[in-house]
């Protein structure tokens, strides 16, 4: 099988170039060793902002006298944070993977070497 193009990653270079090439009509094979969305998505980014935006709420909540707020006995429930941030990154993750699903022309393989033996002996995986 021969490919338009091949595409090492799917961050945030990979992925807007994998679907624009594909979207043209070219076969595209992205190669993700890790987790589609890659940094920004999985371990950057998006956790990142999930939890730094509850951090926000919990300083709000215990300084709320600053602002004239009454609000008593505020407590953190890491595990319940930490749980919300996994879904919002697995939510974001299987939002690329529809990205990819309703692209025919598209096709994903985590592993680059497997992936190029089989593409040229037995075709898309
Ligand atoms: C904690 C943190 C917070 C961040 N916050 C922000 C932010 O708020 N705003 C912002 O703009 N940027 C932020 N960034 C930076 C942002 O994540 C990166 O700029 C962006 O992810 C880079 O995209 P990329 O596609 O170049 O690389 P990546 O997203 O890293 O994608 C590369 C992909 O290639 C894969 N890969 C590598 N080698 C191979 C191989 N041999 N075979 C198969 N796959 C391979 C990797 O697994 C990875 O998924 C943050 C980064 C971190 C670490």
């Amino acid at each position: 099988m021969k490919y338009d193009a091949i595409i090492i990653g799917s961050g945030q270079a990979g992925n807007p170039l994998a679907y624009n090439l594909a979207d043209l009509g070219w076969s595209v094979a992205l190669i993700e060793k890790k987790n589609l969305g890659g940094t920004c998505i999985n371990v950057g980014c998006t956790p990142t902002k999930t939890m730094v935006h509850r951090a926000q709420v919990a300083y709000y909540a215990r300084n709320a006298a600053r602002w004239g707020v009454n609000a008593a006995n505020v407590s953190v429930d890491l595990p319940k944070m930490f749980a919300q941030k996994d879904e919002v990154v697995l939510s974001f993750r299987g939002g690329k993977q529809k990205q990819v699903d309703k692209r025919a022309n598209l096709r994903t393989s985590s592993r680059a070497r497997e992936f190029c033996r089989s593409a040229s002996t037995q075709g898309w995986r």
